[in-house]
């Protein structure tokens, strides 16, 4: 509705009038239509499967929206009847007063509407990228992230790491106390003890508290310090990098993951398929139906390659079938720490304080001994535990893994 069709009759032909007098009833059903306009943009945006905002508030906006088309209509017909009759002057006066102040609650609500809006485009996802728009998007994201990989490939080439979670309690307590100068010069003296050679490293970082990356002089140098057997460094152990692909639907006649020695299995697969196996193990720990003939296993291998051969392939098992496989990515899943209830880490690693799960205290969610019969989420003040599915928290974190998954590429990134 403009105003020229409602305030001023203008007959078929004649130019625009630009500068019509509105009058104020005019104005403020303008106003109600753009506002109709945004919110419907709005919903739009965030209705159609795209969840940018919780389902709660979805509902709370659609009751806005009824409540500014009943408001709309209201307004409608007294404009109607306005032009129709010509009410008082004392009457006009008020309605113009009452209009100036609807008006400027109109403004404020349009304000905190454009702003959800923005707020909403702003956290659109690549999941939501891959569920509405083109795929040349996701290529090009899955290209960065493949350019990403293979560039720390590059890295890794002069990098060692060593584990030391089978290492004795005292090492352990030593690395958690000790300067990262110490470490450097204790791992210098016991790579120059066991080559014979006077190699120095370049420095270390601690990724977690149980890992010590070594970064080396050159590739060369990085190739000999990990056959270093650190064995009589307090149980360390150079931390190979594994590449896993996952297979459905293996017969467990023919591969049993559980197994504690499948070396044979192992043999058979590598001969197979020409590969290098490392590790075979069951996808899942605990499988939803125990009793099933097949599951899904992963298949570890050092080699990125056989690992991109087979997801190209697929892995031929003993019966002589060959099984789809793809890349394991556990970077995908959800991981909660229990320590400090934050996402993306396990409390085995975790260097962050401690969290109660249940009351968002200062300890550990098993010392938790709160008479409080409600639980206090730590990440958003909800009356639910720390790791609550309907939690906003976590179904961000679900969602960010979700977009992960989309343009994480098939293949590992190798570098030559
Ligand atoms: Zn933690
Ligand atoms: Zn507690
Ligand atoms: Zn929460």
């Amino acid at each position: 509705m403009s105003a020229v069709t409602l305030g001023t009759p203008v007959p078929e032909g004649s130019p625009v009038p630009m500068l019509v007098k509105r009058d104020p009833w005019t104005q403020f059903e303008e106003c109600l239509t753009d506002m109709l306009g945004e919110m419907e943009k709005m919903l739009q945006t965030t209705s159609n499967g795209k969840k940018t905002i919780t389902a709660a508030k979805q509902q709370k906006l659609k009751e806005i929206k009824a409540k500014l088309f009943d408001a709309t209509d209201t307004i409608k017909r007294h404009t109607e009847d306005h032009h129709n009759s010509m009410p008082p002057p004392s009457m006009e006066r008020a309605n113009t007063e009452r209009m100036e102040r609807m008006e400027g609650d109109i403004e404020e609500i349009k304000k905190a509407l454009t702003t959800i809006t923005s707020a909403v485009t702003r956290t659109k996802t690549w999941a939501d990228v891959a569920a509405g728009r083109g795929s040349s998007d996701i290529d090009a994201e899955r290209a960065k992230q493949e350019r990403l990989e293979r560039a720390k490939q590059l890295r890794a080439k002069t990098e060692v790491v060593i584990g030391f979670h089978q290492a004795t309690d005292e090492i352990k307590e030593t690395l958690h106390t000790a300067t990262d100068q110490y470490v450097q010069s204790t791992i210098d003296e016991h790579i120059q003890k066991i080559t014979g050679s006077n190699i120095k490293i370049r420095g270390i970082q601690r990724p977690t508290k149980l890992t010590v990356k070594l970064m080396c002089r050159s590739e060369e140098e990085a190739r000999i310090i990990r056959e270093v057997d650190w064995a009589g460094l307090g149980g360390g152990k150079t931390v190979k990098q594994m590449y896993g692909i996952v297979i459905h639907g293996v017969s467990k006649t023919d591969v049993d993951a559980n197994a504690k020695d499948n070396m044979e299995i192992k043999e058979i697969l590598e001969a197979e398929n020409d590969i290098k196996v490392a590790r075979i193990a069951p996808l899942t720990r605990r499988p939803r139906n125990p009793q099933a003939p097949t599951q899904s296993i992963v298949l570890f291998t050092e080699s990125p390659e056989d690992a991109n051969n087979m997801i190209r392939m697929g892995l031929k098992t003993q019966d002589g079938r060959i099984h789809a496989a793809e890349r394991y990515t556990p970077q995908c899943q959800i991981k909660q720490c229990y320590r400090c209830q934050g996402y993306g880490h396990k409390a085995t690693v975790c260097t962050k304080a401690a969290k109660c799960g249940k009351c968002a205290g200062e300890q550990e969610t098993r010392e938790c001994n709160t008479e409080n019969p409600k639980p206090r989420c730590i990440h958003c003040n909800g009356e639910h535990p720390a790791w609550h599915t309907q939690c906003p928290h976590r179904q961000n974190e679900q969602k960010r893994l979700e977009a992960l998954r989309v343009i994480i590429p098939r293949q590992f990134g190798v570098v030559a």
